[in-house]
C-alpha cells in the first residue's frame, strides 16, 4: 500500500471512530481528534509489519480501550457503576488471564489475540485502586477503575507538559498494591542520565 493511501486510510479511520466517540458521538466520551490518532498511532504501532496493515480490520474498539486506559477518557455513563473482574481463559491458546470491565463482556486474548473470548466467571470488583504521583504522594485511592484510570491519565498529561505540581513527575496506578500503569515521569528519566539536578 502506497504512503498517499495509508494516510488517507487513517484519516477515514479518525474520523470515524470520531463519529462513535468525539463529543457529538454514539458514545460521547469526549475524544478528541488529536487524542484519537495518538491512540490510533499506538494502535498502528502494535502491528508488526507496516506494510500489512489490513485497514479493513483496524478495531475502533481497541482505539476506545487505548483512549480509556492510557488516554484518561471514561465511557459514558460508566464512572460510577460496579465494576467486574471477569476471568477469562483462552479458547484457543488456554492461557488464563482477567481484566476488569463494567460488565461481563467478552475480551481478546492478550496471549495470542483470538477474538471474543467469553469470562468463564466474574466477580464484582474487590480491587484497590491508588494513583501515586512521585512528589505530591497518593492523589487517588478508590475502589473504582474508572475513575483510578482517569485520575492517572490527568496526572500523566500534567508530568508530560512538565508545569504544575506533577510536572515531569512520575505517575503510578497500584492495582491492589501491584503497578498496573506506570508513566516514568521526565525528571526521574534525567536523574538516571545524570543530566539533571542541579538544584
Ligand atoms: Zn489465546
Amino acid at each position: 500500500m502506497k504512503i498517499a493511501e495509508i494516510a488517507k486510510r487513517t484519516t477515514e479511520f479518525v474520523v470515524y471512530v470520531h463519529d462513535f466517540y468525539g463529543p457529538e458521538g454514539i458514545y460521547p466520551m469526549g475524544a478528541t481528534i488529536r487524542t484519537i490518532c495518538d491512540a490510533t498511532q499506538t494502535l498502528l504501532e502494535s502491528v508488526e509489519d507496516w506494510k500489512e496493515i489490513q485497514f479493513d480490520s483496524l478495531d475502533r474498539e481497541r482505539v476506545r480501550d487505548i483512549m480509556i486506559h492510557e488516554h484518561g477518557l471514561v465511557f459514558p455513563g460508566e464512572g460510577h457503576q460496579s465494576m467486574f473482574v471477569n476471568h477469562y481463559k483462552c479458547y484457543k491458546c488456554g492461557k488464563t488471564w482477567t481484566d476488569t470491565y463494567e460488565c461481563q463482556v467478552d475480551d481478546d486474548c492478550p496471549h495470542c489475540g483470538a477474538r471474543h473470548c467469553t469470562p468463564e466467571h466474574s466477580e464484582d470488583c474487590p480491587m484497590r485502586y491508588q494513583v501515586v504521583v512521585g512528589n505530591i504522594g497518593t492523589v487517588t485511592d478508590t475502589n473504582n477503575p474508572v475513575d483510578a484510570r482517569r485520575d492517572y491519565g490527568e496526572y500523566k498529561r500534567q508530568s508530560e507538559s512538565g508545569y504544575g505540581r506533577a510536572g515531569g513527575e512520575t505517575v503510578t496506578l497500584f492495582k491492589d498494591g501491584e503497578i498496573d500503569l506506570e508513566h516514568i515521569g521526565s525528571n526521574d528519566i534525567e536523574d538516571e542520565d545524570g543530566l539533571a539536578d542541579n538544584s
